[in-house]
């Protein structure tokens, strides 16, 4: 496989983090040093265990330094569909979670994120009348978004756009920068963080409990696991500083498989187009191909009106569920065994999000919104083994 650097990481220039052994066995052990497992590990080592974190590469190498960079309230589906399909309460509730995420993603992150708002565009009629939906049950339940008519569009998007709705609350987040602060704050808190340490088994780990969270990269680890997060393959570039400032907030359009925003330093991120070639990008081969990056290649003058010079192109793993909810909890018939993962690409608050709360858990303060997410819903115990001559 031929390694992608993402400008995330570049930018960040992280070096290897200390060390620091525990003094004494772990109580848990967390495999993923991404935004759920630094975050699931300082919420247990605040909470007074001791903690052990393996990441196979280095922390942030998979999409918690990868990603499109959008600090999203809300899951991954529209909230009219998740209403229809979850009830209303639930999805309400789902909701407001993650709006209270988004306050505390700002207070840890501090300048790593920015909250601009975002716009969630429609590309054709048909989306239109699904943001109309989703936006008339937002505001039906309480939830501030704005409607965005085609007139109201900048001139960029005018002629490709059809109007969408603006999300005022939402971030645009440096997400291995963040990151990586918070695996240092939980060095800090005592957490032992192995850089470079695969785990291959579940069985062979040291703690009762132990934590997988590895979103769409833990492919091995537990056979259910393996069969309900399914790897999906996200590509990305970023061009060199634009001249000039055209985006003041992160843009998304066709249902978030086009996603694009212009940084702090002008350039614009751009991303998606993973249905252009959807089969072969449910992959956890971590590479770019030449079918989407044409397409981003082609969207990029579309947008811009020429070709600009682009300086990372570079590829990223995260893990889709049936449902498009995350998995949160116990690993049913693995004793101790506990995930947070399967974001279906909304990885960077919702990472954070179920990070803590299966510390919460384990820690015997489990949130209600955890029956929504159980593991359970889609991995069934394996049949107990029948004892000999049974
Ligand atoms: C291209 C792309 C664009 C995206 N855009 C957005 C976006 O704009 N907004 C958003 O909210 N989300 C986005 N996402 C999704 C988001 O990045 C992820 O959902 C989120 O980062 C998941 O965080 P995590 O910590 O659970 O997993 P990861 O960040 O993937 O971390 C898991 C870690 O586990 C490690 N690992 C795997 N197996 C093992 C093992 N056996 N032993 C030890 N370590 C192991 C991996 O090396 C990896 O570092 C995007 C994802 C991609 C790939």
């Amino acid at each position: 496989m031929s390694e992608t650097i993402p400008w995330w990481l570049a930018e960040a220039s992280p070096k290897p983090l200390p060390r620091r052994p525990l003094d004494g066995p772990p109580d848990v052990e967390v495999i993923g040093g991404g935004v759920t497992g630094c975050a699931c590990a300082l919420a247990l080592a605040e909470g007074g265990l001791r903690v052990r974190l393996y990441e196979s590469r280095s922390i942030a190498g998979g999409a918690s330094g990868r990603n499109g960079r959008f600090a999203l309230g809300g899951g991954a589906m529209r909230y009219d569909v998740a209403r229809e399909t979850f009830g209303r309460k639930a999805a309400r509730e789902y909701w407001l979670l993650t709006a209270e995420y988004l306050d505390r993603l700002e207070l840890l992150a501090g300048d790593a994120l920015t909250r601009p708002g975002s716009l969630r565009l429609a590309a054709d009629e048909e989306e239109l009348e699904q943001l109309r939906l989703e936006h008339a049950a937002l505001r039906e339940d309480g939830f501030e978004a704005e409607w965005r008519s085609a007139e109201a569009l900048s001139p960029e998007l005018r002629g490709g756009f059809l109007g969408g709705i603006f999300h005022p609350h939402d971030g645009s987040l440096q997400p291995a920068r963040f990151v990586l602060e918070l695996a240092g704050r939980a060095i800090e808190a005592g957490v032992e963080v192995c850089e470079g340490t695969r785990v291959e088994s579940l069985a062979g780990l040291e703690a009762e409990q132990v934590v997988v969270a590895t979103d769409g990269s833990g492919r091995g680890l537990h056979p259910g696991l393996d069969e309900v997060i399914w790897p999906a393959r996200g590509q990305v570039l970023t061009t060199e500083p634009l001249p000039e400032r055209l985006f003041e907030y992160p843009h998304y359009a066709r249902n978030g498989f086009d996603y694009w925003q212009q940084v702090p330093d002008g350039r614009l991120v751009l991303g998606g187009f993973r249905d252009f070639s959807i089969m072969s990008e449910l992959t956890d081969v971590e590479e770019t191909t030449p079918v989407i990056q044409e397409a981003l290649d082609a969207f990029l003058v579309e947008l811009l009106g020429e070709m600009p010079g682009v300086a990372y192109r570079w590829a990223g793993i995260f893990g889709l569920t049936q449902d498009m909810l995350p998995l949160v909890g116990r690993i049913p018939g693995v004793d101790g065994a506990w995930v947070a993962a399967g974001y279906s690409g909304h990885g960077n608050v919702l990472g954070l999000m179920c990070g803590e709360l299966v510390a919460g858990a384990i820690l015997g303060r489990p949130h209600s919104i955890l029956e929504l997410f159980d593991p359970g819903r889609l991995i069934r115990a394996a049949p107990p083994v029948p004892a000999s001559g049974a």
